[in-house]
């Protein structure tokens, strides 16, 4: 089922997605060569608590650490770890979840470590832009597939692999509700989306085949083929004329240019 949140809930939302936005502001001002995931989960941690929120991941189906790391192949759900150094030329997806008043932000960026490559940074371009590709179909009437149908529709044109065993949720008392969002589908298909919907809306992709797989700690999930590997989220809003974003970060817009 999915809920319908109010407008005391969403309230809460914009705030818990307030939150997870400033944590990942300052996780991304202290990613540099030599430091440490532990330590970046350490910084999103002090700024969720500060914030009078929760870490919604800690704890969350045993999951050790406030935020996941994920470095280069590793596509998502990467543990935070004292000798896990973050390297030139890598580049690092963070996945923050931020728990205020019973309700959850849950957001990821993938940033480069000083300088990359060009093909990584196209990697996190296109990533990102189909995010925006997909949400241009989160309005009311449309179906939730439209969601799903343009974020694949773009990343498939750059010749990039689609992550499909892995999806979008909804979002809100639960870190995780209904319905999934796969980042691939047939348009027209899927519920009706409603004003007062939340969704997560997270396109995972690969450089190169879209096959993953997940390692022996039960959480790190890397590329089978090994190649590079993206994540970009935000939680929404439907609203009236479309939606709302609610982990934006400052200085981030609503419109992709
Ligand atoms: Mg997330
Ligand atoms: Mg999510």
């Amino acid at each position: 089922m999915i809920v319908i949140k109010s407008n005391r809930e969403i309230e809460l939302m914009r705030e818990a997605g307030r939150i997870t936005a400033l944590a990942h502001q300052k996780v991304a001002e202290a990613i540099v060569p030599g430091i440490s995931t532990f330590e970046l989960d350490r910084i999103a941690e002090n700024v969720i608590r500060e914030n009078g929120a929760l870490p919604s991941f800690k704890g969350y189906g045993g999951f050790p650490a406030s935020i996941c790391a994920s470095i280069n192949h590793v596509v998502i759900h990467g543990i935070p770890k004292k000798n896990m150094i973050l390297k030139h030329g890598d580049i690092i997806s963070i996945d923050i979840g931020a728990c205020y008043k019973g309700y959850h932000g849950d957001s990821a960026r993938t940033h480069a470590v000083g300088k990359i490559s060009k093909e990584k940074e196209d990697l996190i371009r296109v990533t990102r832009e189909s995010f925006y590709k997909g949400i241009a179909f989160a309005k009311p009437n449309h179906h939730l597939s439209d969601i799903s149908h343009a974020i694949e529709s773009y990343v498939k044109m750059h010749g990039y692999g689609i992550v499909r065993d892995f999806t979008g949720h909804g979002v809100g008392s639960n870190l995780h509700e209904d319905p999934a969002i796969p980042n691939y589908g047939v348009e027209g298909t899927g519920p009706l989306l409603k004003v007062g919907m939340t969704l997560a809306i997270e396109p995972m992709v690969t450089i190169g085949k879209p096959q993953v797989k997940i390692l022996g700690d039960g959480w790190t999930t890397v590329t089978v083929d090994g190649s590079d590997s993206a994540h970009y989220e935000n939680t929404i809003v439907i609203t009236e004329d479309g939606c709302e974003i609610l982990t934006l970060e400052e200085g981030e817009t609503n419109v992709e240019k």
